[in-house]
């Protein structure tokens, strides 16, 4: 039959340059990749690479590793080599990484131009190196490092401070003819974020790398993460994104794949649709929701599933969905596709759903 119309989107993609980070593709008509940075010591090798592999299950498409120590730097190789997904350095204070970084094989280097002293003199090495291996270079302008002078010059990180830095910055690579740039002007406040990646995206059109920096605890980091991506992602900003959390790295993949699903930016896969309940529920709600997501981890077809407290609006959204249940009266109706294929006592709701999920999930994988 005829291929099923892409769901919509808010904005169109503004275009970028297109880069290539290892495998992945930034950039261009590239789909937006989900990214993260370890939280091992680079140089145990054995825990790094266990968690890239984590990372990597979660849905990860580029890990970001720091370098602060020569025995870092060491162990670079080892790890751009065994990852299975594009591994980037992440270089801060000193150019002599940036180096072995771009030597070891890392599929891009991060730099802090605030960071490094005298950067501006090392740009031409960088750019010969970078050239010459073919690894791009992220300029990562960051509020809590931003370069000094630019602070004296804007009293404080502002968003014009940030994008000048990260300008400039580009442009002396430019000088050099390199252009396998992406650009981040990270903030932890989302609103001085937005606005300079707002200035940023209309001064130039090398890909932007989306973060808030220092959001938070998950909790608050997700709100922020989220609300500022959706702000610049609405307007088609942004190439690659990193939701900084106070938390696991696997979380912040999770939240970053739901924030682009949401927008329709990636595709959906499992979706829980559950009601709030409220003083007409007929059964615990919040349990019954959690249960599902838990029971359907992993679940890696577009399937809506519908968990609704009472029959008000039970039996509407649960025809909506592929399935759903709607409760009442210690009962629970299921329906498959709009239809009420059975009534099952409130103990036996959970094991139905998640049955008669995995059910579904075949045929569909069979398409
Ligand atoms: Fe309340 Fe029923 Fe709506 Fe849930 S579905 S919020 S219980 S009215």
């Amino acid at each position: 039959g005829m291929p099923a119309a892409p769901p919509p989107v808010l904005a169109p993609r503004r275009r970028t340059r297109s880069l290539q980070v290892g495998t992945v593709q930034v950039g261009g008509d590239a789909p937006i990749s989900v990214q993260s940075m370890t939280t091992t010591v680079t140089a145990d090798v054995n825990a790094t690479l266990q968690q890239i592999a984590e990372l990597t299950a979660a849905g990860c498409d580029i890990v970001r590793v720091a370098c602060p120590t020569q025995d870092d730097a060491d162990a670079l190789p080892a790890i751009a080599r065994k990852s299975q997904i594009p591994v980037i350095a992440d270089i801060h204070f000193q150019p002599k990484y940036v180096f072995a970084a771009i030597e070891a094989g890392c599929a891009a280097v991060r730099v802090n131009p605030g960071n490094i002293k005298k950067f501006d003199d090392k740009v031409k090495e960088i750019a010969q190196a970078a050239k010459e291996h073919r690894t791009p270079i992220r300029i990562g302008v960051n509020a809590g490092s931003l370069d000094p002078r630019l602070l004296a010059k804007h009293g404080k990180a502002t968003p014009e401070a940030l994008v000048e830095s990260a300008l400039w910055e580009a442009s002396l690579f430019a000088e050099h003819d390199f252009h396998d740039i992406k650009i981040s002007v990270k903030h932890n406040d989302p609103v001085v974020m937005v606005r300079a990646y707002e200035l940023l995206s209309e001064a130039c059109d090398y890909p932007l790398h989306l973060g808030v920096t220092e959001a938070g605890p998950a909790f608050q980091g997700t709100i922020k993460s989220a609300v500022a991506f959706g702000a610049l992602l609405r307007q088609g900003i942004g190439d690659t994104i990193r939701v900084s959390l106070s938390a696991p790295p696997v979380e912040e993949i999770k939240v970053g794949t739901q924030i682009l699903q949401s927008l329709n930016l990636r595709p959906r896969k499992l979706e829980i649709v559950s009601c709030p309940s409220c003083g007409r529920a007929q059964v615990d709600v919040y349990t019954l929701a959690e249960e599902v997501t838990a029971g359907l981890e992993g679940m890696e077809v577009p399937l809506r599933v519908a968990v609704m407290g009472c029959v008000v609006n039970g039996p509407g959204e649960a025809r909506e969905a592929d399935l759903g249940v709607a409760s009442g009266n210690g009962k629970g109706q299921i329906f498959v596709k709009g239809k009420v294929i059975k009534t099952v006592p409130e103990h036996q709701i959970v094991e139905t759903l998640i049955e008669e999920a995995m059910r579904i999930a075949e045929t569909m994988e069979d398409v």
